[in-house]
């Protein structure tokens, strides 16, 4: 799966990130989830992403969005497993035009929360807590799982996502760059690799 290559150069590049994943962020307790309470068994959980949500991360190439996003939690004696599925859209600035351009968002993700001595990130779907904590902050795992299903690079594309760049837009900027060439058309998927330096 050609997926998997940008899942990885996105997970190393954001590793470590169990000390950023347990950091309160603006305080908001929206996005707790306090499975200490909970009987063993499965608990659904409703969470809403909406603008304010990416505006609490730092350096997000996403600034908007609309996004449900359903967390089942299986509580069992040594670990949990929680089930993502996320539905619905983010804003994002065309490459080309500088104007909104919306992404379709759709995506399901596992993570395997064990409770353990110490905190740690074993993996990209495994992490561990400690014993002693009670609550888990989910949005950090949302942002990263949106995150990595925006492309390195969006533009206006009639095939791909039915939209157009503004044309007078275009003719503006073209008017300001005349020596600028245009950008041959790249598969995206691949773009991850791009800023990786192999030596
Ligand atoms: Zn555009």
């Amino acid at each position: 799966m050609p997926e998997s290559l940008d899942r990885k150069v996105f997970f190393f590049t954001f590793v470590p990130l169990v000390k950023r994943r347990f950091e309160t962020m603006s305080g908001s307790r929206e996005y707790v989830i306090n499975y200490g309470s909970l009987p063993f068994g499965e608990h659904e959980f409703e969470f809403h992403i909406n603008d304010a949500f990416f505006q609490r991360f730092e350096n997000s190439l996403v600034q908007k969005g609309d996004i449900d996003v359903l967390v089942v939690v299986d509580k069992k004696e040594l670990m949990m497993l929680l089930d993502f599925t996320m539905e619905g859209h983010v804003i994002v600035e065309c490459d080309r035009c500088l104007e909104d351009l919306e992404l379709p968002i759709e995506s399901y993700e596992e993570l395997i929360v064990k409770f353990g001595e110490k905190e740690e990130t074993e993996s990209e779907e495994v992490i561990v807590v400690s014993t002693k904590e009670y609550e888990l902050d989910v949005s950090q795992f949302i942002y990263e799982y949106i995150s990595l299903q925006i492309p390195m690079r969006n533009v206006h594309d009639e095939e791909e996502n039915g939209q157009t760049c503004d044309p007078e837009i275009l003719k503006t900027l073209e008017k300001l760059q005349p020596q600028q060439e245009e950008t041959p058309p790249t598969d995206s998927r691949w773009d991850g690799l791009k800023g990786i330096n192999l030596n």
